[in-house]
């Protein structure tokens, strides 16, 4: 497939000038058949990242923004299964600046719309760890906030002071086998907190991951307790 000349009129952009107005890849069962993407490509940034990617999982779109110049491209990647193998195209183009803001802007809706959805969603959870003791639906919330960390990056600062009681509740028993995984998770969550967000305590944290659940529990509940603001916030941010 021919890559189309970098610009008609003259891209100044160290980045931009390298990258043509359309380029595309396409892939049969898992094979290149086409030149790759222009290498420029890997330096753009996914706009509203982590909440877009341009994973090849499934048909989905994107935009990029170019870091240097602020141009914008929609990235997409379209999957079709086939007996032989299935077809995969990646193509990228260019927007105009006024498309490109219309784009960036509806993108940064869907961000604030995901961003509400699991506040209010994490408030109900929270509630959860405070007045429940069925082990399912603490290992739910436990689940959801550390799903949420681990893929989206978000602060779950306001959600510790409740998972701190659940692990002072789950580290200060004999358990069985389900309140056990429980508390592994729980531990999973609150030592990527520490590393995150109490990064002077990571160090300290990465010492005891491998020790038993419940003295990995009393590493954090020090850790949490040393940190200089205790997670005083129930509120969200
Ligand atoms: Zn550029």
């Amino acid at each position: 497939m021919s890559k189309k000349s970098a610009a008609k009129k003259k891209i100044t952009c160290s980045i931009c000038s390298r990258i043509p107005e359309k380029d595309s890849e396409f892939w049969v069962g898992g094979q290149l058949r086409t030149t790759p993407l222009v290498k420029a490509v890997s330096q753009l940034e996914i706009v509203g990242a982590p909440y877009f990617n341009d994973d090849t999982l499934h048909s989905h779109s994107c935009l990029k923004r170019c870091p240097e110049c602020g141009a914008i491209y929609k990235w997409e990647f379209e999957y079709e299964y086939l007996v032989g193998g299935s077809e995969d195209t990646i193509t990228l183009t260019r927007l105009g600046t006024e498309e490109g803001n219309l784009a960036v802007e509806e993108v940064m809706k869907t961000v604030e719309i995901m961003k509400q959805k699991f506040y209010s969603k994490a408030k109900k959870k929270i509630k959860n760890l405070r007045t429940s003791t069925d082990d399912a639906i603490i290992r739910d919330a436990i689940d959801f906030f550390h799903y949420h960390q681990l893929i989206y990056d978000e602060d779950i600062s306001f959600a510790v002071d409740a998972l701190r009681e659940i692990l002072i509740r789950y580290s200060s028993k004999s358990l069985n086998r389900e309140e056990e995984e429980i508390l592994y998770w729980l531990n999973s969550v609150l030592v990527n907190y520490i590393i995150k967000r109490k990064s002077e305590h990571k160090d300290l944290i990465r010492q005891h991951i491998n020790d038993s659940s419940k003295t990995l529990a009393l590493k954090i509940l020090e850790v949490l307790d040393s940190s200089s603001v205790k997670p005083s916030s129930s509120e969200e941010p």
